[in-house]
């Protein structure tokens, strides 16, 4: 009889996204007239820049034709022009990464996932709470201890390390979904320093830098010195350009890190993973790998950079909402989130059935993300202009009610 992997069942029986749909499609039969607007899960919703899509199309047109075709890709871990494109983008924000210390991935969620694989079920992991759901789950699935740092009202939902407590892995996400937060450069030193302490692993996921303005915010940890001997980090196109139903992502294992085996020896860990890749993963598509090389090109980014300014203004008026009701939040700038405190301290679920009985506006209450996030809610800035001043101005009606 096949045995179970039984750290599934230590696993939330539903992720999170599931329950809330639940919760919409009992509200929508209750109510089938009831117009709602989503503002919860973080899916783009603008269609993807021309010249990707033109790119992409060359690169279909390319496998109809005999001397163009393509099949496997050699290493599977990306085209040469890609890697470079990443490389050079890379460098336009100060972070000098080799191409071939880039792997091509079929977006960040498998990466941030599967990178578990390479390191032992007896590592303690360290996760910032709140935090995307998939640090947690891929750790708990192969029953590895996890203990979480605080991300609260007190450090403005940036997490700093506690110096008396050793992780082997530690995951960070900046800017952060859920709380919209970034680090500062001084607070990464100050990661990188206690994971040299530790001779601790930072997997640092970087899904959300496009949406930095501020130039002293750091878009990448590669940007801070020393980082190169503690961190792997995973981007993605997903948020940058579109590409949530394109896939297409990059992982950076830089050449300098390495971890200690039992017997000693120093083992490069770009080469164990790329071995874990070669036996798992044969490649992402060259049509989509054309596409995502145009994102990087001057007219991609002149067009990306157009959506995001869109979604950049959409989290301008959600956030001055919650400036003009004298709701705390975090986020909303360097951030398509915004991660605000629910009126009267009422728990996250409970705003959360407020919203959609009353105003029907749907967003993701913080305790879905972890203990910390009790009390606290998400929107996302990635809808419809005119469905967030909508959204905005139903939501200001509903707290002044409850002012009242
Ligand atoms: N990392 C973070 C923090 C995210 O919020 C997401 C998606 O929402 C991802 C990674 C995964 O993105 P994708 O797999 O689409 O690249």
């Amino acid at each position: 009889m096949p045995k179970l992997n039984e750290n599934f069942l230590r696993l939330e029986k539903n992720y999170l996204f599931i329950n809330i749909a639940k919760k919409i499609n009992a509200f929508k039969q209750a109510n089938p007239d009831a117009d709602i607007i989503r503002m919860g899960i973080g899916d783009v919703t603008l269609p993807i820049a021309p010249v990707v899509i033109d790119a992409m199309k060359k690169g279909c047109d390319e496998m109809g034709v005999k001397e163009t075709f393509k099949g496997y890709e050699d290493s599977g871990a990306g085209y040469d022009f890609l890697k470079k494109a990443v490389s050079d983008y890379y460098k336009s924000f100060g972070a000098d990464i080799l191409p071939d210390e880039i792997r091509i991935n079929d977006g960040a969620k498998s990466d941030c996932g599967n990178i578990v694989d390479i390191f032992g079920d007896d590592n303690i992991i360290l996760v910032t709470d709140p935090a995307y759901p998939v640090y947690v789950d891929s750790n708990l699935m192969n029953g590895r201890k996890i203990i979480y740092a605080d991300s609260n009202e007190e450090n403005g939902f940036a997490a700093m390390p506690d110096y008396n407590v050793h992780a082997d892995i530690i995951y960070l996400c900046s800017p952060n979904n859920p709380t919209g937060s970034v680090y500062t450069r001084s607070q990464l030193e100050t990661w990188i320093d206690y994971a040299k302490k530790n001779n601790a692993v930072i997997i640092y996921d970087s899904a959300y830098e496009a949406f930095i303005t501020d130039s002293n915010i750091p878009r990448s940890i590669f940007c801070i010195e020393g980082a190169k001997e503690v961190a792997i980090e995973m981007c993605s196109l997903s948020k940058t350009a579109g590409f949530t139903g394109m896939r297409c992502g990059y992982t950076v294992i830089p050449d300098a890190l390495t971890v200690t085996a039992s017997d000693g020896t120093e083992v490069s860990v770009s080469q164990i993973w790329g071995r874990r890749q070669g036996s798992k993963f044969n490649g992402v598509s060259y049509p989509v790998q054309c596409a995502a090389a145009a994102v990087f090109t001057d007219e991609g980014m002149k067009q990306i950079h157009q959506n995001i300014a869109y979604y950049q203004e959409n989290a301008r008026i959600i956030s001055d909402t919650m400036n003009k009701l004298g709701i705390k939040f975090t986020g909303g700038i360097n951030s398509p989130y915004i991660w605000f405190k629910c009126s009267d301290n009422m728990g996250s679920w409970e705003f959360f059935d407020l919203m959609l009985e009353k105003i029907a506006v749907v967003g993701t209450p913080g305790a879905g993300f972890g203990k910390n996030g009790e009390g606290w809610f998400r929107l996302t800035a990635f809808g419809d202009r005119q469905r967030t001043v909508e959204a905005m101005e139903r939501f200001e009606s509903l707290v002044n009610s409850l002012k009242k």
